[in-house]
């Protein structure tokens, strides 16, 4: 209503006003209006002419009416209170419930574990296998069909008392689970007593989870991985929570078939180590905790130095690459690891020119994880670029799952490799999920045989495979490059197999750059006649040959080239 229409009164403490339009859409009775209220909006003009027509007797009746409105107040505030509450267990309700199973969400699961781990013995993770190609395959209200049927199955089976009462073998008082569904095709179960291996609440898990869902005339049959921890003395309910889900990537191993992990010390272990090492990698990235060594590439008919790979160490040596890339890749670290690890390399390539030295290309590690770094490439040639480096003198070393990964990125990457001048390796070749098919495809100009392969294949009598490869890669126009050669034996295989280059711990580890100064004028000079004969070993002394990588390495070093 207008302001300006609302007529004033000055000489009373408090009036009503009631907007009859809001009296009728909520349905309440004209008479329960109090005779003295001013009425607005209302179609009938009469009353809202009405309070001016009574003021004598409302003064009359004011402190019955004082009374009656007091009355008439506490009544509704009452009736409000307990709508808002009702309201309030509803919206309660709601937030804490999942709308598909009608069974308690990570937020009530979270509030459970909030409580207190009293009643938290143990904790089940259970994840559905392959959900999302389910979903994909068969849409998404069949993939809503079988989580609301897993649901139900458990709160059916599980959450009796009848189970409860014969679950436990070690005579703790039992108690029945409370379930959540913790997030999309994901469920938590909180018991109050512990579970062993072959414990009847995982076999009825396990069978339910078996049974065919129907949907729509056809069956289908799922599995799930469930990840288990019994509560340790002083192990908060996140802690349990995080440790259901590590043991959860165990069971995700074993496919065909729901599994259940339980988290071990074992486990236990290997998070402590990877939290260790995500501490050294936050310190090293801050204090310039990184340092690179370079493992020669040899060509292998001629003995001459013709690259190196670069390899980044931690400064003191606490961890090997092998230990902590994986641990930088999953903890989000990559990206800054190898921005690092790309100037120091660029550093040292400038050093090397600086001192009047013949450069040979480097090759830099690219991980999948790397991808997030849009801006790599354009770092990279900046860097180049003020530092006088011919592009030509980098190779990008990659993996086909890198390529996997993301086809589309992983593409464009190599592209923009090729075009900015630098040359592409694949890494790691035999290893993972390796195909030929997809190798003849990818657009690298080196292909580096795994050390697994090298390791399995490269003995007199089993070499046909590595002989086989040759052949593809010297058809497809690429260079071969043989990973992981220890032996004499090894080095002879590949010079008749005429494998292009050799790096491995025969010719030399990984080394400083001082060092590698010292292998280079060891080596024959560039444009020396082949060696056909690999023996004896070379009369020049490239001096010791210091050991500075930091993985466990067999002492039976046969490098001629090492001290
Ligand atoms: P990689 O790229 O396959 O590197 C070759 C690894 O094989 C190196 O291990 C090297 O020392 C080792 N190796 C070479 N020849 C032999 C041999 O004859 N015998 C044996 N037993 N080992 C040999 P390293 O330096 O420990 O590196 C391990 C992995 O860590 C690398 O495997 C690579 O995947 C990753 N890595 C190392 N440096 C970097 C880096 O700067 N960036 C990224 N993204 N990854 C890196
Ligand atoms: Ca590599
Ligand atoms: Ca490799």
């Amino acid at each position: 209503a207008d302001v300006a229409d609302i007529p004033v009164e000055s000489d009373e403490g408090t009036c009503t006003v009631f907007d009859v339009r809001a009296v009728e859409k909520h349905g309440l009775d004209r008479d329960l209006v109090p005779d003295d209220a001013y009425l607005v909006n209302d179609p009938d003009p009469r009353a809202e002419a009405r309070p001016f027509y009574l003021p004598t007797a409302l003064l009359a009746s004011g402190i019955a009416l004082v009374f009656y409105f007091v009355y008439l107040g506490n009544r509704r505030m009452k009736e409000d209170a307990a709508a808002i509450a009702a309201s309030r267990d509803d919206l309660d309700y709601q937030l804490r419930h999942d709308t598909l199973t009608g069974l308690p969400n990570r937020l009530a699961l979270a509030e459970k574990g909030a409580a207190g781990p009293d009643g938290a013995r143990a904790l089940v993770s259970l994840d559905l296998d392959g959900f999302a190609d389910l979903n994909d395959s068969y849409g998404h209200d069949v993939g809503d069909l079988a989580i609301r049927q897993v649901a139900s199955r458990m709160s059916e089976r599980l959450a009796v008392p009848a189970l409860a009462s014969s679950a436990p073998s070690n005579g703790t008082a039992a108690s029945m689970p409370f379930i959540a569904r913790s997030g999309g095709d994901e469920f938590a179960l909180v018991f109050g007593h512990p579970l062993e291996p072959g414990s009847s609440e995982l076999e009825i898990l396990r069978e339910l989870i078996g049974e065919p869902i129907e949907a729509d005339g056809f069956k289908l049959s799922l599995t799930a991985s469930m990840g288990v921890v019994n509560r340790a003395p002083g192990m908060t309910f996140e802690e349990m929570v995080q440790y259901a889900d590590l043991a959860i990537a165990d069971a995700k191993a074993e496919t065909g078939r729901t599994t259940a992990a339980f988290f071990d010390d074992d486990m236990r272990r290997r998070l402590e180590e990877r939290i260790s090492i995500t501490t050294c990698l936050k310190r090293a990235i801050d204090h310039d905790g990184f340092t690179m060594v370079y493992q020669p590439q040899v060509e292998t008919a001629t003995r001459r130095l013709v690259g190196v790979e670069a390899l980044v160490r931690l400064v003191g040596g606490e961890y090997g690459p092998g230990q902590f890339i994986p641990v930088a890749e999953s903890a989000g670290l990559v990206v800054e690891i190898g921005r690092i690890v790309t100037r120091k390399v660029a550093d040292d390539l400038a050093a090397w020119i600086a001192a009047g030295r013949e450069p040979v290309p480097v090759s830099i590690n690219f991980s999948a994880a790397q991808l997030k770094d849009a801006g790599y490439l354009d770092f990279l040639s900046s860097l180049l670029e003020e530092r006088g480096i011919d592009s030509r003198l980098i190779k990008i070393e990659i993996t086909e799952s890198l390529m996997l990964e993301n086809e589309v990125a992983g593409s464009v990457l190599c592209d923009r490799i090729h075009a900015d001048g630098m040359r592409l390796a694949l890494d790691d070749f035999g290893t993972g999920y390796s195909s030929l098919a997809r190798m003849a495809q990818l657009p690298m100009d080196d292909v580096k045989l795994d050390k697994s392969l090298t390791d399995e294949f490269l003995i007199e009598g089993s070499e046909g495979f590595v002989d086989d490869i040759t052949h593809l890669v010297h058809g497809l126009g690429k260079t071969i490059v043989v990973e992981g050669v220890e032996t004499e034996d090894q080095y002879r295989l590949c010079l008749r197999l005429g494998c292009d280059e050799i790096q491995g711990y025969y010719f030399s580890r990984p080394v400083a750059p001082a060092e590698l100064a010292a292998f280079a004028a060891a080596l024959a000079p560039a444009g020396s006649a082949p060696v056909a004969e690999p023996d004896p070993a070379p009369d020049l002394d490239p001096g010791p040959v210091t050991d500075v990588t930091n993985d466990q390495q067999t002492e039976s070093d046969q490098s001629p080239y090492s001290a």
